[in-house]
């Protein structure tokens, strides 16, 4: 029973770093949002700001996540049932534990589950990758075309 009041003192320490973050990550986007209300902005920085504050909100909301999963794995823990798969009932490999402590999942069904949510996400996603993918194409191919020069000059 001591092993499981230590964890679930791990979790609620790693639950309160979180809900830190969270708010540390609020106040920043309340500091973003001020200067771009400001009707003098152009519409470079509001966009950039824009921008800007999406990938925070993006950031709040996976960090929300993790603390919803550090809430469960504590009710999880206090039943005594922390380290064991919720899905399959496998035990959780103790290095796993120690990277993703409030997984309340093994391998195996944490990849199902989460292949599952990527294709519901994959239509969303599909434009902004694509473009993406076509920026890094070009820088490959102009370093290619360096690279080639380089050698032709080392042949003359
Ligand atoms: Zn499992």
């Amino acid at each position: 029973m001591a092993k499981g009041t230590q964890t679930v003192v791990e979790l609620r320490r790693l639950r309160r770093a979180t809900l830190e973050e969270i708010a540390a990550l609020n106040e920043q986007l309340q500091a973003e949002i001020e200067p771009a209300s400001a009707p003098d902005d152009d519409s470079v920085d509001v966009a950039a700001d824009i921008y800007e504050r999406g990938k925070t909100l993006s950031l709040i909301q996976s960090l929300e996540d993790k603390l919803h999963n550090i809430e469960h794995a504590i009710a999880v823990a206090s039943k005594g049932t922390y380290g064991i798969c919720e899905n399959c009932g496998s035990p959780i490999p103790s290095e796993r534990l120690e990277i993703v402590p409030e997984t309340t999942l093994c391998v195996n069904c944490a990849n199902k589950l989460e292949q599952g949510i990527r294709r519901r996400r994959i239509q969303m996603a599909d434009e902004e990758s694509l473009e993406e993918e076509h920026s890094i194409d070009d820088e490959y191919e102009a370093e290619e075309e360096e690279e080639f020069e380089e050698e032709s000059d080392d042949e003359l």
